[in-house]
């Protein structure tokens, strides 16, 4: 098989046309293994992390090849520093319990 981006001669890889992250269904055999890993971790994984992607993903539940839609909450845990005189820092993490955000 010839590769459509390298044009190598090499064994065929299974590519989402649009990433499956996005809810690609779409497949080409016609991108070689090495190709196909250089789409995956620079473009598909670019284009998947954008902000305003990752959030519609975590909407739509689209879990793409770990198996987990982004939380919709994620962009607002991790430990944040309040404005003011009153600067401590707090901690926020989402309770899979509760499905709610806990603040320490
Ligand atoms: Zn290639």
């Amino acid at each position: 098989m010839r590769c459509i981006f390298c044009s190598a001669e090499r064994p065929p890889s299974l590519e989402h046309i649009y990433s499956l992250a996005i809810g690609g269904t779409i497949t080409t055999d016609r991108v070689c293994a090495g190709c196909n890993s250089i789409l995956g971790s620079r473009v598909d994984s670019a284009l998947n992390n954008f902000l305003p992607v990752r959030t519609r993903r975590a909407e739509l539940g689209l879990a793409g090849n770990s198996g987990e839609p982004p939380s919709i909450f994620e962009m607002l845990l991790g430990d944040q520093k309040l404005i003011g005189p009153e600067a401590n820092r707090i901690r926020t993490s989402l309770n899979k319990a509760t499905g709610k955000l806990d603040h320490r």
